[in-house]
């Protein structure tokens, strides 16, 4: 029972420190290209093995992050979606609803 009590605990911690990682930088980097931005020289592809070592494609922007090496963190886009939809669940003209 007290294992559970410091699990708890421990996780609710962790959220916390999270949510506020979110607040404060909401851009992590890019889990594909590791935040640089490019993919790096790749062989070819084709071909025979002497020719695949001797020449390389060149690199490339990544397409995952578009060549910003930036991503928004996942705790971020939900805490946006959930503003979001706030937004639209909630009556912005005041002045028509007057009691
Ligand atoms: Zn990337």
């Amino acid at each position: 029972m007290k294992g559970v009590v410091v699990l708890a605990v421990v996780a609710a911690a962790a959220a916390l420190l999270y949510a506020g990682l979110c607040a404060v930088r909401p851009l992590g980097a890019c889990h594909r290209c590791d935040g640089a931005g490019v993919r790096p020289a790749r062989p070819l592809p084709v071909g025979p093995r002497w020719l695949r070592r001797m020449f390389t494609l060149p690199p490339r922007p990544c397409r995952r992050c578009k060549g910003t090496g930036r991503r928004v963190r996942v705790g971020r886009r939900a805490y946006d979606a959930a503003m979001r939809l706030r937004a639209a669940g909630t009556r912005h003209d005041e002045q028509a609803v007057k009691p």
